[in-house]
């Protein structure tokens, strides 16, 4: 499709969107009397209408039930997680039994870390991202250092070349090759939450296997936002947060994937706790543990249900739309963001540059650009002017166009205001 950056296209565009309407069963920021064009949904999700009642229903399940909601409300709370099997499943391509939701996300890889990360003399090596998000380095490094061994030794980062700013498969493919009977483990954001950058999951989990290490991936940018297949891709564990592209709300719980194959190994270490004890011995109160069968097996603590209900109501949103008809509309509205970076650059004649991988197999719903000469003076003026985005240094400014709730005419209109802001500013 040849487009436009005109209003008119733009608009256009939003009448043969399918999922144009679901943009109502959100909750906008207003700046200057107008919703704001949120660009970070990959940070912190909008809020859906729905949610409210979800929340609301286990308030008042609490309220007129108290102790005895836990079994004899509408969705009881002692298998409320279970409510999410179906759905999160589809969204990340997974049998229902391999998914499970709690606790948060670094704490879960952290988890899962204890039982897919067992290093010996011979097979210590961790491979990841270099300038992977922090939370994964400290998690990375303290790992490490448990086990007794050295973060120098024992982490190997996948770097970017001279003056490229992604990472190439065939540059990881051949480090695990390289590192071959080391490596003990391949962790790896499936989505760059600086560049956008999509890595191939399927040819890197099946690499690391090669060589003997276990695979997992932080799917924190990922869920929600590309099309996942972690059941026939073969990854054995996986992790994300439900608050960036899946709208549960700030801090909000992570689901977990552990593939099936891992299930009735019990020579796998897990810490345990009751709530991943078998649900017909649980309030047995025996001392031997006896694991829930699936990724269920995996959980600790009763349930923190309250932070379940948000993204229940997200999940079931999801479901509802589908990751194709999202991806179709994603890739569609992301081009169109390109291009009108791009006719703005032609025409005020600027120095930004779009670091996110021009190839559609390579992006999602992200686009970050680094700003040569306009600084942060500039994302200063978005901001002002209800463009909601990131900073983050050295000048690169991150756009998610999420497809849920952003339009086509969001893009054009950005557009202007990003010209304007150029034009004040130089
Ligand atoms: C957002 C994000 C996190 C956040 O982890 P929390 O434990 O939820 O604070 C971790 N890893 C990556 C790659 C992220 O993008």
């Amino acid at each position: 499709m040849t487009f436009q950056n005109t209003r008119e296209f733009a608009q256009e565009l939003d009448t043969q969107d399918k999922l144009h309407h679901y943009r109502n069963e959100f909750l906008f920021p207003q700046v200057n009397g107008r919703k704001v064009i949120y660009f970070t949904g990959n940070s912190l999700g909008l809020q859906p209408k729905r949610t409210r009642a979800f929340v609301d229903e286990v308030m008042d399940d609490w309220a007129k039930l108290a102790v005895e909601g836990h079994f004899y409300s509408e969705k009881p709370w002692w298998d409320y997680h279970e409510r999410f099997a179906e759905p999160l499943s589809k969204i990340v391509g997974a049998l229902p039994s391999e998914v499970t939701v709690m606790n948060t996300l670094t704490v879960n890889l952290h988890l899962l870390m204890v039982s897919f990360y067992r290093p010996t003399e011979k097979k210590f090596k961790i491979l990841c991202e270099a300038k992977a998000f922090p939370s994964d380095q400290y998690m990375f490094q303290s790992q490490v250092k448990f086990h007794g061994y050295n973060p120098d030794d024992a982490i190997v980062e996948i770097h970017r070349r001279e003056g490229e700013h992604n990472i190439r498969l065939e540059d990881v493919l051949a480090r695990i090759e390289e590192i071959g009977d080391e490596l003990a483990l391949v962790l790896i954001g499936g989505v760059n939450y600086y560049t956008g950058q999509v890595f191939d999951i399927k040819t890197i989990t099946e690499a690391g296997h090669k060589v003997g290490a276990y695979v997992g991936w932080d799917l924190a940018h990922a869920a929600g936002n590309i099309k996942l297949e972690l059941h026939d891709w073969d990854v054995d564990f996986a992790a994300w947060c439900s608050y960036k592209y899946m709208n549960s709300g700030p801090g909000n719980a992570s689901g977990c994937f552990i593939h099936e194959d891992h299930h009735d190994n019990y020579e796998l270490n897990r810490f345990s706790g009751w709530w991943g004890q078998n649900k017909a011995k649980r309030f047995l109160m025996e001392p031997k543990f006896n694991p829930e069968p699936g990724a269920n097996g995996w959980q600790i603590s009763n349930l923190p249900v309250l932070t379940l209900a948000p993204y229940l109501a997200s999940v079931e949103m999801f479901a509802e739309v589908g990751m194709d008809a999202l991806i179709e509309k994603r890739d569609q509205i992301t081009s169109y963001l390109e291009f009108i970076l791009q006719e703005i650059d032609k025409e005020v004649n600027s120095t930004f540059e779009i670091i996110t991988p021009t190839n559609p197999e390579e992006r999602a719903s992200q686009l970050s650009v680094f700003l040569h000469g306009e600084g942060k003076s500039l994302f200063d003026y978005l901001m002002k002017n209800g463009v909601i985005t990131d900073w983050r240094e050295p000048n690169v400014i991150r756009l998610a166009p999420v497809p849920l709730y952003c339009s086509f005419e969001d893009m054009y209109e950005f557009g202007q205001i990003l010209k304007a802001g150029i034009q004040e500013h130089s």
